[in-house]
Formats: structure tokens, C-alpha cells, sequence
């Protein structure tokens, strides 16, 4: 990361300078991106199937009247009863094992026991376990009750996104592949709703493995066919955040937690992908039945 900027959970676009642009001219030759051997990246569904329980057990207990830090605790006990630990706690001094962010927060929202959700909101949550060295990564946005049709179109169109661009996570493609599929699918879904989504540039998805953040950085948005090419054994999260408003965001005074500018509402979905022969692994998804 680079300094002075704050470390986030969500991966961070980074400034340019020449020590990042050395970096990139690596990663544009594939070079300094962690590649997994397939037991390797058996051991990161582990790990994923633990976040996908989290928040499984998060969503059934997100019901108006719910505390965000009774969310937090319901995690972290999940996860823990897993054997993993998690990734969030203590993360450069992050408090929670999850990020809560309700309505106007984008991402890295602090749970908190004096925060109680109510009908019609809307809740996105982010949670990340490690078990035996492996990190998974994924977010989700939930409907506190019954919600309006715009939230509904929002959190929907954002996970339309986040699947168009895993659908791009294989290997041959460049990393912006994904990005501008991400992108394309925000547009279009915003279209067919007939609103104007912000897409959050600030922020965006990230390579995962032996830590939480790794390179590359993966942008929502941006030009197809640039930056390092995609190889099996790659792994990434996958994370578009889209707004029903404006794309430029603020950071609050904890330090944390990042809202929209204007104070329009936002949704958060992430999976963390690895590239197989295959193609993508969605290591983060709940187990079939
Ligand atoms: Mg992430
Ligand atoms: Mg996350």
C-alpha cells in the first residue's frame, strides 16, 4: 500500500508513482501475482466455505430489530467454531470480524451494538476467515425486511455485475477483462432500471491467497484487454460497489467507514474467484445441496 494513504478492506486503487509503476511493468508480465497449486486453492475453498457460512448464518439473523454487532459476534463465532480466524479483526486495527455498512455506507462500515437496522434498509456485509494460512473474501447485501424496488434494483444490479465480470476470471484474459464487464453489466442494468448507478472507482477487487490483499489491483471499471494476463492458479476477488447516486465517496471521522458523497444508498457484493483449467472457482459460494 501506499503510504500515507489509509489500508482498507476493500482493495484501494493505488497512486502512481515510480515505484508502483515498476510494480505494474511486473504484474503487466504476470510477475508478482501468487499462483496456487490446485491443493492450494482446494485449500482456499476451504477457507471460503467458512466465510459462505458466516454470512449465510449473518443474513438469517438480519432482521429488523438486529444490532450490526450482534451480526459481528454471530460471525466471528461461526468462523471460529470453523477453527479459522477472522481476517478483518485487528486489520490495521479494524474492530469487527465483519464490515457492516447500512444504507449511505459503502464499505468498511464498523458493527456496533447502538447500531439496530429497521425495516426497508439496507445492509451490506463483508467477512473474511483464514484458515490454515488461506484467506477468503466475500460480501453480500441484504434487504432488511421489505425494501423499496430502487434498493432491490440497486442490490440486484450490483450482483449482476459481480457475476459478469467472475464470468471473465480465466485464464488468457487480462485483468481489465473483468473490469470492463463489470462495468458493461453496471450500465446495462442501470439502463434497463432506467436509473444513473455510481460506480465506486476508489475502491475495487484485489488478488487474495497467503494474505487478504494481494496484487493485482482490480478496478470495477476501465478498458478491456489491459494489465497482467490471467494464468490458472490465480485468485482474485471480485468486488463492484455500485451507488444509487453519486460515485464519489467520503471517508468518515472513525477513520473507517467510507459513504456516498451525496448520501444515496449503496450495495456491495464480492466473491473470491480462483482461475482453473476449468475456468473460474467461485470459492466463496455456499455448497450445493
Ligand atoms: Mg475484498
Ligand atoms: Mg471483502
Amino acid at each position: 500500500m501506499v503510504a500515507g494513504r489509509r489500508i482498507s478492506l476493500a482493495g484501494r486503487e493505488p497512486a502512481s508513482s515510480s515505484n508502483t509503476s515498476k510494480v505494474s511493468a511486473l504484474l503487466r508480465r504476470g510477475k508478482g501475482i501468487e499462483l496456487k497449486s490446485r491443493g492450494e486453492i482446494e485449500a482456499m475453498r476451504a477457507a471460503g466455505l467458512v466465510v459462505a457460512r458466516a454470512l449465510a448464518a449473518v443474513r438469517e439473523k438480519a432482521v429488523p430489530g438486529a444490532s450490526t454487532g450482534e451480526l459481528d459476534a454471530i460471525a466471528e463465532q461461526v468462523i471460529r467454531d470453523a477453527g479459522a480466524v477472522p481476517s478483518f479483526k485487528g486489520y490495521h486495527g479494524f474492530p469487527g470480524s465483519i464490515c457492516a455498512s447500512l444504507n449511505e455506507k459503502v464499505v468498511h462500515g464498523i458493527p456496533s451494538v447502538r447500531e439496530v437496522v429497521s425495516e426497508g434498509d439496507l445492509l451490506s456485509v463483508d467477512c473474511g476467515a483464514i484458515l490454515d494460512g488461506w484467506h477468503g473474501d466475500s460480501a453480500v447485501t441484504l434487504a432488511i425486511g421489505e425494501i423499496s424496488d430502487a434498493d432491490r434494483a440497486l442490490s440486484a444490479a450490483t450482483e449482476a455485475s459481480m457475476w459478469a465480470g467472475i464470468e471473465k476470471v480465466r485464464a488468457g484474459n487480462r485483468l481489465t477483462d473483468i473490469s470492463h464487464a463489470v462495468e458493461t453489466a453496471a450500465l446495462s442494468a442501470a439502463a434497463t432500471d432506467g436509473r444513473d448507478y455510481g460506480i465506486i472507482a476508489e475502491y475495487g477487487g484485489h488478488g487474495i491467497g497467503t494474505q487478504m490483499h494481494m496484487e493485482p489491483f482490480l478496478p470495477n471499471l476501465g478498458k478491456p484487454g489491459r494489465g497482467p494476463k490471467l494464468r490458472v492458479g490465480m485468485a482474485l476477488a471480485v468486488e463492484p460497489m455500485l451507488t444509487g447516486g453519486t460515485a464519489e465517496t467520503e471517508e468518515l471521522d472513525d477513520a473507517w467507514t467510507v459513504v456516498t458523497a451525496d448520501g444515496s444508498r449503496a450495495a456491495h457484493w464480492e466473491h473470491t474467484v480462483a482461475i482453473t483449467e476449468d475456468g473460474p472457482w467461485v470459492l466463496t459460494a455456499p455448497e450445493e445441496a
